[in-house]
Parts: structure tokens; C-alpha cells; sequence
């Protein structure tokens, strides 16, 4: 990006992937950024969490390969990474309990229609049903009428197609239940990973911790360019003083030309709502419906051959069990991970458990009993993708005051790609606004 001839002093209030992608644009455009971060560790909901039992993540992660923002942002700060970052798999649903679906390596979208052509378990109709719905998802965008959720959308499908295909891909990339979640938002999602080059529909699969992925080379590629980290500061009031922005925190406060407060809607609103002219908005925020996901991390005395890094189940609920021997080399270890709300939610330890061991003893034979890592349960991972959903923009009433964050008005549900094109894009918005004649807050 073209450097800005006045250098401007740019507060940001959150070191998620968001606020660090906004913090690397607005540096490269010759600003100067500081970002305070209340949390230990960088990263946000995407973060590494330390225990007494080891280091895992806040929650188990997988990419696709179109989140190019999102490598491209990781290239940036860190030559290489994109790639040796991850583990990645060419689009894979394998799942013992019936369906095995492979990508293979050919130009797209031959690779998807060979994919549902050779899968294993379909019928030759329920292969022709998927390949139609694909073809269907091309006009989506162009037309009006569409259904409004996924369940109305895929109400034709055949069962099977709809049970081991669109129900678990919508709650994987969603976050949000078929019944609840906005079709035209899953239609885009899919459009973009199954029907550009047929690289974007890999998973990839983080071979290091996320904070060590991205927010830490981000924070180190940002100090290097004059930026100022802040970590365990929580910024707990704004004020806007005499044409500039007051950041206060525990111990001190700072002045700063503008302000991305690149928190979730809940902090974000916290903030907003001490501001009078923000008070609707953040009315807006706190109205924001949540979807949970619960990630379980269990270890085995042995190492676990599963063929595949990723294998899924369909009842009671979609449980994808990751293998973390394939890649963060932690032999006998796998995450589980359900994704939005369901019955597993009052699933305890030992139901857990007994859930992992069943499903890893179907395709594994008899296991020696596992042991309880870490269960970790965010009950607000993601907003509800609902079709009514109404997301604010990136600017605020107040000029000066921007928000970021996967919930920002945007074409992505809740994912780090939302998150990081929101930081990219609110940067850049920031950076193009000249003087505007919008009310300062009184
Ligand atoms: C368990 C789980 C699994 C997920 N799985 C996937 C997945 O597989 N693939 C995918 O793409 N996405 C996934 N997501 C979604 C993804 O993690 C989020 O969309 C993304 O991390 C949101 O980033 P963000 O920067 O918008 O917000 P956040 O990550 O919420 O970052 C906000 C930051 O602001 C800080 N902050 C808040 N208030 C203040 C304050 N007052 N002062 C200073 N700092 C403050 C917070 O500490 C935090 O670090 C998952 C999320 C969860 C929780």
C-alpha cells in the first residue's frame, strides 16, 4: 500500500487476528499503531491457552485454502509460513460411518465433480443431487427469491446428501445449525472454496499453536516497523478530547489520532456504550445471538494410526476428531471438536470420553482407555450467521472511531478469514477518510 504523507498516531484496541491485520496495514501505510491487548497471550479467540497439562489452542482450528487474506497477511509478516504452517489436505470428508470423499489433484472444479463422482457411499443419484446443487449455487448471488436458511435450501436434497455433506459443511463453516443459518452466506462460503482453483477447498490444518502462526510473527513484524505492543492492558474507557482520542487503562491513558476497536461485539459494546452517541449501537452489539463450540482434547497411552488427519461422525451430533500426532506431532492425541449448539453441550467429562473412545475403537480396534487433557468450551465462539442477521459497518457515529472483528458487516461468517479481510478493510477505510462531517461524541 502507498504510504500516506502525514504519519498518523493510530490506537488499537485488541491483538485478535483483526486487530493485527489492521495494525500491518495501517503500519505499511506509515502510520504509527499502537495495539493494547487485556489478555496474556495474543491472538484472541484464536489463541494458545498454557496449562498445567501443556499447551493447546482455545479452541481447535482449520483453515481452507481460500483464505487469502488471511496467508497472504501471514507471508507478509512471516516469509514461508503460509505453507509450512499448516498442514494441508486436499478437501477430504471421511467418514467411517459411512461416506469417504476425496478431492483429487486436478484443475477445479473437475476435482469436486471427480470427488462426488468417485465418493464412497453415495448413490449414483445422491452424487448427481450434490453435483446439481453446486451448479444451483452459481446464481445465488445474482438471483432474489433464494430460500432464506440452509434447511429450506437443501430441503430437496436426498437425505443421505443432505445428513453427510450440506448439514455438517454448514455447521463447520457457519458455526450455526442448517435450521438457523443464512443460505446466502453458505452459498458464498462454498462458492468460494469449491468453485475457484481447486487448491482454495483444501483444509488447512495449523501445524504450530495459533498464537505462534500469526499474532506473535504479526506483533514482531510490527514492533520492527515502529508499532508499540501493549500487552495486559485493558482498555477500560475513550474519551474524545480536543480533536483526538484518550485510550485509558489501569495505570496511565494516551492520546491517539483515531481509534479500530477490534474487540468481540461484547467488549466492543462495553466500550461503545460510555460514549452518548454510540449508545445505540452498542445496543445493536449486545443484541448479538452466539453459537458455542466445544473443542476436547484427549491423550492415549499409544499412537493412533488414523488414516486420515481429520475423520467425522454424524450422530448425535457432527464430531470431528483431529489427529494431533499428524500435526503437532503430540502422539496418542486427538481433539474433538462439535461445533454450535446441540445436545453435547451437557455432555460431561466422562460422557466425552466415552463418546472419543467409541468412535476412535470403530475404526481403530480395542484402545487402551484415554485420559482428559482439556475440555474447552466458548460459549460465544461465533455470532449466530442467521439470514436477518444485521451487521454494523466499520465506522462508528463518533469520526475517528472504527470498529473491526469477524461480526463487522462483511461477506464471511465468524472465521479468521472474516476476521483478518475486516482488520484489512477498516484499515483501509481509515486510512482513505479524509476529513468528514460526522458528530463528535458529546
Ligand atoms: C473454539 C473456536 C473454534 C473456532 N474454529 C474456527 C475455525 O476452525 N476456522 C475459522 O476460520 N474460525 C474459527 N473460529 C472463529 C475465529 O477464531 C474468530 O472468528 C476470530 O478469531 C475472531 O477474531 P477477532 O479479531 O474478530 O476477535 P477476537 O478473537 O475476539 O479478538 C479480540 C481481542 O480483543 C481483546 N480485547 C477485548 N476487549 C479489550 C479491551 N477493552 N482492551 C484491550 N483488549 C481487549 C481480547 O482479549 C481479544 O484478544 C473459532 C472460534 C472459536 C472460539
Amino acid at each position: 500500500m502507498k504510504r500516506s504523507g502525514t504519519k498518523k498516531n493510530i490506537g488499537i484496541i485488541g491483538a485478535g487476528w483483526s486487530g493485527l491485520a489492521a495494525a500491518i496495514v495501517l503500519t505499511q501505510a506509515g502510520n504509527k499503531v499502537t495495539v493494547y491487548e487485556s489478555a496474556k497471550i495474543a491472538g484472541g479467540r484464536a489463541r494458545r491457552v498454557e496449562t498445567e497439562h501443556g499447551v493447546f489452542d482455545n479452541g481447535q482450528h482449520v483453515l481452507i485454502g481460500a483464505y487469502s487474506e488471511t496467508l497472504r497477511l501471514m507471508e507478509t509478516v512471516s516469509p514461508g509460513s503460509s505453507s509450512t504452517g499448516f498442514l494441508r489436505v486436499p478437501l477430504t470428508l471421511n467418514y467411517p460411518d459411512g461416506v469417504l470423499l476425496r478431492a483429487p489433484r486436478l484443475p477445479a472444479p473437475l476435482h469436486l465433480a471427480a470427488a462426488l463422482l468417485l465418493a464412497r457411499g453415495f448413490s449414483l443419484a445422491e452424487k448427481m443431487a450434490a453435483i446439481n446443487f453446486i451448479r444451483g449455487l452459481q446464481k445465488v448471488a445474482f438471483k432474489t427469491g433464494f430460500p432464506d436458511s440452509v434447511a429450506e435450501a437443501i430441503a430437496g436434497q436426498p437425505e443421505k446428501v443432505r445428513r453427510f455433506l450440506w448439514e455438517p459443511l454448514c455447521v463447520a463453516a457457519l458455526n450455526t445449525p442448517v435450521r438457523l443459518a443464512s443460505f446466502k452466506v453458505f452459498a458464498r462460503v462454498l462458492r468460494d472454496s469449491l468453485t475457484g482453483s481447486s487448491s482454495n477447498s483444501d483444509f488447512l490444518i495449523p501445524m504450530q499453536d495459533l498464537t505462534s502462526l500469526f499474532p506473535n510473527p504479526a506483533m514482531n513484524w510490527i514492533q520492527r516497523h515502529g508499532g508499540t505492543i501493549k500487552m495486559q492492558h485493558r482498555i477500560s474507557a475513550l474519551k474524545f478530547e480536543n480533536a483526538r482520542w484518550k485510550t485509558s487503562w489501569e495505570t496511565d491513558e494516551a492520546l491517539h489520532d483515531a481509534i479500530i476497536i477490534a474487540a468481540s461485539p461484547t467488549h466492543a459494546a462495553s466500550l461503545l456504550g460510555l460514549l452518548p452517541v454510540c449508545q445505540s449501537l452498542a445496543l445493536q452489539l449486545d443484541g448479538i445471538n452466539y453459537q458455542p463450540i466445544v473443542t476436547v482434547y484427549a491423550e492415549y497411552p499409544v499412537t493412533l494410526p488414523l488414516r486420515t488427519p481429520l475423520t467425522g461422525w454424524i450422530d448425535p451430533v457432527p464430531l470431528f476428531i483431529f489427529d494431533l500426532n499428524a500435526t503437532l506431532d503430540r502422539k496418542g492425541m486427538v481433539a474433538a471438536v462439535a461445533s454450535a449448539e446441540g445436545p453435547h453441550l451437557d455432555w460431561d467429562n466422562d460422557r466425552w470420553l466415552a463418546e472419543i473412545h467409541t468412535r476412535l475403537e470403530q475404526v481403530l480396534g480395542p484402545l487402551p482407555a484415554p485420559k482428559l487433557i482439556k475440555r474447552i468450551t466458548e460459549k460465544r465462539a461465533t455470532f449466530t450467521c442467521g439470514p436477518t442477521i444485521v451487521r454494523p459497518p466499520h465506522t462508528t457515529p463518533c469520526k475517528g472511531l472504527y470498529l473491526a472483528g469477524d461480526y463487522v458487516d462483511g461477506p464471511y461468517p465468524s472465521t479468521l478469514e472474516g476476521a483478518v479481510r475486516s482488520g484489512v478493510q477498516c484499515a483501509q477505510l481509515l486510512i482513505r477518510h479524509h476529513e468528514s462531517e460526522l458528530p463528535n461524541p458529546t
